[in-house]
């Protein structure tokens, strides 16, 4: 009789401890899954979790093992007793990996937004209570697309259902690999308090050094635990090398987070003020772009002996940008003044070129 709505959602666990899942991005061999899974059981963690249908934008790269790895991951389960986890994009993989016996199925995020997908899986997963489903955010930072995907397996009767926090894909320069725009999962509590909302900072950070910070300001938030890539070698991981970490930085990492207790998850404040840290990050990263491209211009006027500063181009960079600017409802003169101290800087990176000689 399932067609149940997102309110009957059941916590995934006690709100005591955050929930932790690690494992690779990707199962590659038996004796890669098995030492990961091994190194990350020996320092507690209980869920684990390895790609086998790795859904990649670029085709040519490591597409994972498919069917072989479920038997590896029946190895882990049955050696270590941890519970396995698995990306799923498709009704057969679905099949696959219930017949195998994993316990934790999750959506990636290029599959929540495709509703058809979505509404297949919902459909394969009619009536089933057992299995616990987590769903990625899209890719795009839209919380309807996310709520939907949520929905059409509570409708069937999922009732295990999470929700795992990877940040946005977003063209240009980023700090991060994926945008986090916290905002968008604190709204997603909002809408369902029950939910078991994760993060994962691998996906979200997309380098190592960006995960321990990433994990303590997810948990500062209130969110229910972390899904993070650990990998016995990172640097000869097949795919998202960048972001893996080793067992033994993920028992640091661990052993060093500070659980605070009671932080909610909608202060107002704090969620304004990431929205703050998020722009000024990417306010940042266009800034070093635009000097890259000056001082190329730098070097080009260089060579072909121009004058660093252009009276005419000058003033219609300010004209343009002030114009730009009030269209976006900005005061000129504050625009103007950022304009200008940014054209300084350009002129005297422009100018240690010239004084550089080669
Ligand atoms: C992954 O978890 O390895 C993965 C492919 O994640 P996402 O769907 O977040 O890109
Ligand atoms: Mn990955």
């Amino acid at each position: 009789m399932p067609t149940r709505s997102l309110q009957d959602i059941v916590p995934l666990h006690d709100l005591g401890e955050p929930l932790i899942i690690a494992g690779p991005c990707s199962a590659e061999s038996e004796q890669q899954t098995l030492d990961a899974a091994r190194a990350l059981s020996a320092i507690g963690v209980k869920v684990f979790r390895a790609g086998i249908w790795k859904p990649r934008t670029m085709p040519g790269g490591f597409e994972g093992v498919g069917d072989a790895g479920l038997t590896w991951l029946r190895r882990v389960k049955q050696e270590t007793g941890m519970t396995i986890a698995t990306e799923v994009a498709t009704v057969d993989h679905v099949h696959a990996a219930l017949d195998a016996g994993v316990d934790v199925l999750w959506i990636g995020a290029r599959t929540t937004a495709n509703t058809f997908a979505m509404q297949d899986i919902a459909d394969v997963l009619h009536g089933n209570d057992k299995v616990i489903v987590l769903v990625k955010n899209p890719l795009n930072p839209d919380l309807d697309l996310w709520l939907g995907a949520l929905q059409r397996l509570a409708y069937a009767g999922v009732t295990r259902l999470g929700a795992v926090h990877r940040g946005f894909s977003s063209a240009g320069a980023h700090f991060y690999r994926n945008d986090p725009q916290w905002h968008i999962p604190f709204e997603l509590r909002r809408c369902v308090p029950e939910l078991t909302i994760l993060c994962d900072p691998s996906h979200i950070g997309g380098k190592r050094e960006f995960v321990k910070s990433l994990s303590q300001q997810a948990l500062d938030m209130g969110f229910d635990g972390l899904m993070i890539e650990s990998h016995c070698n990172p640097d000869q991981a097949l795919s998202d090398s960048a972001q893996q970490i080793t067992p033994n930085d993920l028992k640091k990492l661990l052993g060093n987070l500070v659980i605070r207790s009671g932080v909610p998850i909608e202060d107002e404040l704090a969620l304004l003020r990431q929205q703050i840290d998020d722009c000024d990050r990417d306010l940042l990263a266009v800034l070093a772009r635009r000097m890259g491209v000056s001082r190329e211009i730098g070097s080009f006027k260089k060579a072909h002996n121009l004058r660093i500063v252009q009276p005419a181009r000058y003033q219609s960079v300010i004209n343009e940008r002030i114009k730009l600017a009030s269209a976006l409802g900005l005061p000129s003169e504050f625009v103007k003044q950022v304009m200008e101290a940014i054209h300084a800087e350009s002129v005297r990176q422009q100018l240690d070129i010239n004084n550089t000689s080669e």
